[in-house]
């Protein structure tokens, strides 16, 4: 089977916010509750059938969020296709990093493709961040979508990464004109 639709898809965020969880989700279906810090990158290969897209074959790129590897992001972004920021829904100070992040993405193409997603959605009572609040920061900062997910109970998983191979795809197609 050839993969002419391969992306290159990063996971970016804050330590902590559920980047490692989410991914082994969508790899393995499963969630564990005892996920180990990512130190510097860890890299997946998954294949998926995108309605409309047919296949596609997802390199994702899952981003220790240490402050101490910082300085390989502008590397770790190169020949990104899009990304996925994630935050905690429970913490409102992993969405103010947005920003931070935003300046390092933009820099390297300033139509990539970013989706904000609020993570562990499943935690309703420790929510620190409202939906509405989130969405006027996605449309402020120029995000191309923003969805809520949960590792835990799979809330929105998979429709989170076809929704963004679709934008990677259509980002793409732009590029090569
Ligand atoms: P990362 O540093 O961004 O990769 O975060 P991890 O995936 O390692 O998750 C950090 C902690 O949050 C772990 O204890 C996870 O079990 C927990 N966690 C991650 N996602 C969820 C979720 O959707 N729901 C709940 N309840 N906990 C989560
Ligand atoms: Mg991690």
């Amino acid at each position: 089977m050839s993969y002419e639709k391969t992306f290159k898809l990063v996971i970016a965020g804050d330590g902590g916010v559920g980047k490692t969880s989410l991914t082994n989700k969508f790899i393995t279906g499963v969630f564990t509750d005892s996920t180990k810090i990512t130190i510097g990158v860890e890299f997946f290969v998954k294949d998926i059938k995108v309605e409309t897209l047919g296949n596609v074959r997802l390199q994702i790129w899952d981003f220790g969020g240490e402050e101490r590897f910082r300085f390989l992001l502008p590397t770790y972004v190169k020949g990104a296709n899009g990304v996925l920021f994630l935050f905690s829904l429970t913490d409102m100070v992993t969405l103010a990093h947005l920003d931070d992040w935003m300046s390092i993405l933009k820099a390297y193409d300033p139509h990539l493709p970013i989706m904000l997603v609020g993570a562990k959605s499943d935690l309703k009572h420790l929510r620190k961040v409202q939906t509405h609040e989130a969405i006027d920061i996605a449309k402020s900062r120029g995000c191309k979508g923003y969805v809520e997910v949960s590792a835990k109970t799979g809330e929105n998983v998979h429709s989170t990464f076809e929704t963004i191979s679709k934008l990677m795809w259509k980002h793409l197609q732009k590029q090569q004109g």
